[in-house]
């Protein structure tokens, strides 16, 4: 390096501290390689962000993520995220989950995001009315309510209330007794797609799991032929599920092999290399979903409490659905 230049750099560097100066020094050794070009760029992000510690979180607990969050909505009617069958066809959709509030507190991207954006046809089963503390009443009126704000046809809005199906954390519901229950409904509004709770529940309700279970189960072993198609709502740990935004930092990396897939298959002809699969989707709530989401809940007044006013913040699965494909048993 020409003397100029290192003048210039002590210059640039007179009011770092001595340990800083001493490491730059190393690196302005005329053997300078592009590896120490590398370590020279890292030390000065190193400084950078001890000097501006505050800027540098703002720029990774919310930039950051709302960058990824606004390409991810971007990407997110390419094939490596929502399978071209939904895309070219209009299904008629059941979720089924286990207590009135469930679906808008787990699966509003899923519901806003193939209604808005692919007008698919949904209905709702809810299989209790919630009245693990009396309040099965209400709660089921509510329903209605988040019913409208998800523009969920009221005809096809349904919270049961059985005997043998009662809302308790402590009990775990009979697979032999929900599959009649669903297949009822596959009948009667003609259902293609099931999508209900994973094996772990969101929550680990075993209300939740029981539902997941008899939907697997019927899926599985093809116990109705009318449905194409099941899917499952991905559950992830404790920390993710709280990330909120957070959580698009991971998405976005778990994404590029499937994104990669997907664009080598556009690139390669004679379909060497075959289209990304059904296996899995990934649907993203806008911001305007998001808010129609909080209004679907905010139906469920029984249940507002101050946690659920950070749930509606916090929780992932008010931004995020993956959901997984069922396979069927040949
Ligand atoms: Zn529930």
């Amino acid at each position: 390096m020409t003397n100029g230049l290192k003048k210039f750099w002590y210059n640039e560097e007179k009011h770092s501290d001595d340990s800083f100066d001493e490491f730059n020094q190393i690196l302005l050794t005329p053997k300078s390689t592009s590896r120490t070009i590398v370590m020279r760029s890292f030390s000065r992000l190193y400084h950078w962000i001890s000097t501006h510690r505050i800027l540098f979180l703002i720029i990774s607990l919310i930039g950051i993520p709302l960058m990824i969050y606004m390409l991810l909505m971007i990407l997110s009617s390419n094939r490596a995220f929502i399978p071209i069958e939904f895309q070219e066809k209009r299904y008629n959709i059941l979720l089924i989950v286990a207590h009135p509030d469930d679906e808008c507190l787990f699966f509003s991207p899923t519901l806003r995001v193939l209604q808005t954006q692919y007008h698919q046809n949904l209905s709702l089963v809810v299989l209790s009315r919630g009245n693990h503390a009396g309040l099965g009443q209400i709660r089921a009126m509510e329903l209605h309510g988040s019913c409208r704000a998800l523009n969920i046809p009221s005809n096809r809005c349904l919270s049961l209330d059985l005997l043998q199906i009662k809302d308790d954390p402590k009990v775990w519901w009979s697979e032999q007794q929900l599959i009649p229950i669903i297949e009822e409904y596959v009948i009667k509004w003609s259902i293609d797609v099931l999508i209900s709770f994973d094996n772990r529940g969101i929550s680990g309700h075993l209300n939740h799991r029981a539902v997941a279970s008899a939907v697997r189960l019927m899926t599985e072993n093809r116990t109705n032929t009318m449905i194409k198609m099941s899917y499952e709502l991905k559950s992830v740990s404790l920390l993710r599920k709280y990330s909120s935004i957070l959580d698009f930092y991971w998405i976005f990396i778990s994404s590029i092999p499937r994104l990669l897939h997907s664009l080598l298959s556009y690139l390669i002809p004679f379909n060497l290399i075959s289209s990304t699969d059904k296996s899995y989707m990934l649907l993203i709530n806008t911001p305007n979903d998001y808010m129609a989401s909080r209004n679907a809940f905010a139906s469920h007044q029984s249940q507002y409490s101050w946690d659920r006013h950070l749930y509606l913040l916090a929780s992932r699965y008010m931004f995020i659905n993956e959901l997984k494909y069922i396979d069927k048993h040949v």
